[in-house]
């Protein structure tokens, strides 16, 4: 059943941080170098025109003008030129805002979520581990936690649908047998990733030429990283919610990396991943 149904998938970028190599991968240089905010466009056959996160927007410099919220701002710089803009990517390709049906959202960091509120009719799909984590800390822990609360539609408990009551599927992923069936059709799976947040919400696809995808996030910042198996540094890891379950969530999926080697593993903020597999000319269902 699972790849069954399959999708049209284009990775997009919303705009870059920078931040010394090191950080991001063991044994990474000093220097700073860009971390693209990857975005997937997926178009499913008859659910029509779905996100897979939304990167950076004109939203995320607004919810971050302020104090204390600046902070995120200074401690990682995003750059956003206007033709990365998500809504002109979309338009570009025919696509207006009001057609996006669903975004499925991996965490509610900042970097992932600054577009939602520019999509009138999606309706979200998140863990609900993860967004009440969020939701219920204060203002300062929020920010601690990279969690902008300005950047959710004031609809948003509304429009979200939970992972944790779906259906469950095994995604047929060697090392990640938990899986939920996000639209009870096989096309797209939702699989728990935890360690970088409480509970991330990676997707596995199989796409229209029958590629197998799975997009996981902030699991892995440089596909580099999972091939040599050189983790994120400490400094960096301190920052995650649970960097032992972080770890293990990291070997598992570098594991995977080599077993598999048809499967198409995409970092949300993986630089050559972009130069490998961007933006490439979306074409419509006719
Ligand atoms: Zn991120």
């Amino acid at each position: 059943m699972i790849g069954e149904v399959k999708v049209k998938f284009d990775l997009l970028k919303a705009g870059h941080c920078t931040h010394p190599e090191c950080m991001a991968m063991r044994g990474g240089r000093r220097q700073a170098v860009e971390f693209p905010a990857l975005v997937g466009l997926i178009e499913h056959p008859s659910l029509g025109c779905m996100l897979y996160d939304t990167g950076y927007s004109r939203h995320f410099m607004e919810a971050t003008r302020s104090f204390p919220e600046c902070l995120y701002r200074m401690a990682t710089p995003p750059v956003l030129p206007p033709e990365e803009e998500l809504l002109v990517q979309l338009e570009q390709r025919n696509i207006r805002a009001d057609e996006i049906g669903t975004i499925l959202i991996s965490h509610f960091h900042g970097d992932h979520v600054a577009g939602l509120r520019d999509f009138p009719n999606a309706a979200f799909v998140a863990t609900k581990e993860e967004y009440r984590e969020m939701i219920g800390k204060g203002r300062l822990a929020r920010l601690r936690s990279a969690f902008l609360r300005d950047l959710l539609p004031g609809d948003f408990d509304d429009r979200v649908r939970y992972v944790e009551d779906m259906v469950r599927i095994d995604p047929g992923l060697p090392g990640f047998p938990e899986g939920y069936d996000l639209f009870d059709d096989g096309s797209l799976v939702g699989v728990p990733l935890p360690g970088h947040v409480r509970s991330q919400l990676g997707v596995r696809l199989v796409d229209h030429l029958g590629q197998r995808v799975f997009l996981i996030g902030d699991a892995c910042w440089k596909i580099e990283g999972l091939a040599g198996r050189r983790m994120p540094s400490r400094l960096a890891g301190l920052l995650f919610a649970d960097s032992r379950s972080y770890a293990e969530t990291f070997g598992k999926l570098a594991d995977l990396h080599v077993r598999d080697a048809g499967l198409k593993i995409i970092p949300s903020h993986c630089r050559t991943t972009w130069e490998r597999d961007g933006n490439s000319k979306h074409v419509r269902h006719g």
